[in-house]
């Protein structure tokens, strides 16, 4: 069930700060507090979503096209166009890697590889 004493919801309804990219009526998308790569940034809908499932079931055609739109200025404004990875977590189980918050979230990471980026690869890699 949604728990809305999560971060983002706190960001959203304005509690706690953020480096905001977009804004709409239904989506905003800010940067990750802790960068894999040069560009990181989260893209999240406002409405009670805890994973990318939940929202794809139950969002309206408008919460959708919001959080599109939103997600395409964002890479706009970060100079995003052909290199890219998006990528969604959900479950604290997940094979790869566990959401921590519950709230979904679209990570988009563009730009240079830093060695959390690269660390985090070996690993996924078993390369010691
Ligand atoms: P996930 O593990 O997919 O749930 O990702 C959650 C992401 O949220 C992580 O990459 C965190 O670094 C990021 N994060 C957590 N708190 C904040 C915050 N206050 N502002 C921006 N990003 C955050």
């Amino acid at each position: 069930m949604y728990d809305s004493n999560n971060v983002f919801a706190k960001i959203i309804r304005g509690e706690i700060p953020s480096k905001k990219i977009v804004e709409n009526e239904y989506a905003v998308s800010f940067y990750d507090v802790n960068p894999m790569c040069e560009k990181h940034v989260l893209v999240i809908p406002k409405g009670k979503y805890e994973n990318i499932l939940d929202f794809a079931r139950h969002a309206s055609a408008a919460e959708q096209a919001g959080f599109w739109d939103c997600f395409v200025k964002t890479a706009d404004a970060i100079g995003v166009n052909a290199e890219f990875n998006v990528f969604a977590n959900a479950g604290l189980s997940a094979p790869l890697f566990n959401q921590s918050v519950f709230h979904f979230h679209l990570h988009l990471l563009a730009g240079e590889k830093t060695d959390a980026c690269i660390n985090i690869m070996k690993e996924m890699l078993c390369i010691k």
